[in-house]
């Protein structure tokens, strides 16, 4: 069955696959971004999803970017991809109010700018599908992510709360924390520490962002209405959560 999505930060990275992965699926897909106009519309072209500009971090922003959403899909959103996320990393001894509260910002409080406006209505048409992208270092505490591994595990507890709520309304939430994926955000990590993770990653390798992408689009599926509440770590086994 065809539905209608919404991935937020979904033209570049993690997202990206995610709403490829999703059109391969059959759905109906708009990805949000932040300001890189020029990655949004080489994707748009590339891909022929459309895209819609707004700040997670921003409440009536984030409204009236799922409404214009909701205008160029036609058709009201059924799943939510809560993959907009940011990191400012520096030891907390050196962490500035600002650092700590652009992290908790775009990845958290995104969580409930971005599923407040849509939920009521995936309860009156008893369908939804809800997944938050977390992080193994949400759950496993990460040196010089004070800010971000509390964001993240904060995901992951907004996750459970909202699954028992949502679980008789047909809904299910869902958390992917992934391990360290080839992206732009892992690309800002310096070569020699970057050396080091995969060193200690068994699979020897980063991951993906399309490995990603095809977990998701299960957790979007019909097939999976009995998974709800759950933290799928997808890591090259670099921490068994
Ligand atoms: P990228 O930095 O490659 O892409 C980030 C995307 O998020 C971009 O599309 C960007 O938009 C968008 N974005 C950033 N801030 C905002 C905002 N305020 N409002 C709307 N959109 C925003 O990130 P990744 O693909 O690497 O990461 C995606 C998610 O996966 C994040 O939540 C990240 O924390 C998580 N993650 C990533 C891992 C990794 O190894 N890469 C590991 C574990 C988790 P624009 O293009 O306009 O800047």
């Amino acid at each position: 069955m065809t539905r209608t999505a919404i991935v937020t930060g979904g033209t570049r990275g993690i997202g990206a696959a995610i709403s490829l992965a999703l059109k391969s699926a059959g759905h109906t897909v708009v990805a949000n971004y932040a300001g890189n106009e020029a990655a949004a519309r080489a994707f748009a072209e590339e891909t022929g999803i459309k895209v819609v500009k707004f700040d997670v971090g921003d409440a009536d922003a984030s409204a009236a970017g799922l409404a214009e959403a909701e205008q160029a899909a036609g058709a009201p959103i059924d799943i939510v991809i809560n993959n907009a996320g940011i990191t400012r990393d520096t030891m907390f001894h050196k962490m500035s109010a600002e650092q700590w509260r652009e992290v908790m910002r775009v990845n958290l409080d995104s969580m409930f700018n971005v599923t407040r406006p849509v939920i009521d209505g995936m309860r009156e048409r008893g369908w939804g599908r809800i997944v938050n992208i977390s992080s193994i270092n949400g759950q496993k505490g990460q040196m010089g992510q004070v800010n971000y591994s509390a964001a993240k595990a904060g995901v992951i507890g907004f996750t459970k709360a909202l699954a028992q709520e949502t679980a008789r309304k047909g809904i299910t939430v869902n958390c992917v924390a992934p391990g360290y994926i080839n992206t732009d955000m892992v690309a800002a990590v310096p070569e020699k520490v970057l050396e080091s993770i995969i060193a200690g990653i068994p699979a020897g390798r980063l991951g993906e962002a399309r490995e990603i992408g095809a977990l998701v689009v299960y957790l979007c599926s019909e097939e999976a209405g009995f998974m709800t509440g759950s933290t799928l770590t997808i890591n090259g086994g670099q921490y068994m959560a």
